[in-house]
């Protein structure tokens, strides 16, 4: 076992092309001699070139993270790790990859080197969710949080456009929550407006040269200052309507935040206009809601729940799901309003203010 897994609310950031290379000289430093490198069935390529920078330190490669961190999966992998006498983990991917990394770490109490390929945040969180039976449970654990992270801007080239888009406003979801969180901070308030500046910034460079490596590392720090946030804030109305309708209705993760996150700023802004104005200042105009809406379509992000699945007559369940189990809000939140929230969600008109 190595005590160095588990440091308090302490990891090691880089950021820098060809990071990934570096996975070995980190092994070092934490004293690792063998690492299990997980990926996704359609990210082995990545797992493997890594890997073979390890040599012999590379104890097996298993690419069969996916989404949800679902239970009998985790178990699968945790039985290679043990065959092979893994005594680091070191996870290449976006959240499904890391959620694993995160279990498989957390379980066998060993070093997490995390390498994000996407904008999804959760490397710099002690949040785990994990499904069984169909079921998600998330639950928090400073030991849960990757020792190192590794961010290389080559990695995320290959991200496509649309992931690219849908990613960033995920991330940038957690910055915007970050705003108004009850346990907010001068300190993660100053980082969810650096987020939410560094895509404003290198979004649209990102789409017209998805090579551009400059581009690339600012959407990137853009994705750890988000994620940041999340991990040290609680969130509120837009996460919960993501997590409780894209579980229920199976959507995909991404996509559902680029979507919710205009309606549910619009409906916190009538709230809290004051704590969420950097977001209009940051994206222009002068109404938070609005001005995400709009840079979520310039962007070319989906607007509309119908566009990825989601029933029109699924709406009142949702709905009535969304607002089942009362949580923190700055908003009081009630079944109408949530109901004509998600309605305009659902057509993709502009945001109302409910
Ligand atoms: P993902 O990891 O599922 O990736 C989506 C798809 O894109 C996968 O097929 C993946 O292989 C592919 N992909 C990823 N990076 C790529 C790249 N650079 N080039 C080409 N293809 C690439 O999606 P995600 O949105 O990053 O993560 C979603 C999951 O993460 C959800 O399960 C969510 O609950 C979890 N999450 C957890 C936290 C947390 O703090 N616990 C935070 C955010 C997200």
């Amino acid at each position: 076992m190595n005590t160095q897994a588990h440091p308090l609310a302490h990891q090691r950031v880089r950021f820098g092309t060809g990071l990934r290379h570096e996975v070995g000289a980190e092994m070092d430093l934490l004293g690792c001699a063998r690492a299990i490198v997980l990926s996704t069935p359609q990210q082995s390529d990545m797992a493997l070139d890594v890997a073979a920078t390890l040599g012999d330190r590379a104890g097996g490669v298993f690419s069969g993270a996916t989404m949800h961190t679902p239970i009998d999966v985790t178990e699968d992998a945790l039985q290679h790790a043990v065959t092979v006498k893994a005594d680091c983990i070191v996870a290449i991917g976006g959240g499904s990859t890391t959620g694993l990394g995160k279990a498989l770490s957390f379980r066998m109490n060993i070093p997490h080197i995390c390498v994000p390929t996407t904008y999804a945040g959760s490397e710099a969180t002690p949040i785990l969710g994990q499904t069984e039976n169909g079921i998600k449970t998330t639950f928090s654990d400073p030991g849960i949080l990757p020792s190192v992270v590794l961010y290389d801007p080559q990695l995320v080239t290959s991200l496509p456009a649309d992931l690219t888009v849908t990613s960033a406003l995920n991330a940038m979801a957690h910055a915007v929550e970050g705003l108004y969180a009850k346990d907010r901070n001068d300190e993660t308030t100053r980082l969810a407006i650096q987020g939410l500046e560094d895509f404003n910034g290198s979004l649209t460079r990102v789409l017209e040269d998805p090579g551009s490596l400059a581009a690339r590392e600012a959407t990137l720090r853009g994705a750890w200052a988000c994620g940041t946030v999340l991990g040290r804030v609680g969130m509120a109305l837009h996460h919960k309507l993501c997590h409780t309708i894209g579980g229920s209705f199976d959507l995909p993760h991404a996509q559902t935040h680029a979507i919710l996150l205009p309606h549910a700023t619009a409906f916190n802004e009538a709230a809290v206009p004051d704590l969420l104005a950097p977001v209009a200042k940051i994206f222009g105009g002068d109404q938070s809601g609005m001005a995400l809406w709009g840079f979520a379509r310039d962007m070319g992000a989906p607007l509309a729940l119908k566009e990825i699945g989601l029933e029109e007559s699924d709406l009142d369940r949702a709905a009535e799901i969304a607002t089942r189990n009362p949580y923190w809000n700055p908003r009081e939140i009630d079944r109408a309003g949530i109901r004509a929230l998600l309605q305009n969600a659902w057509s993709g008109d502009a945001p109302g203010t409910c």
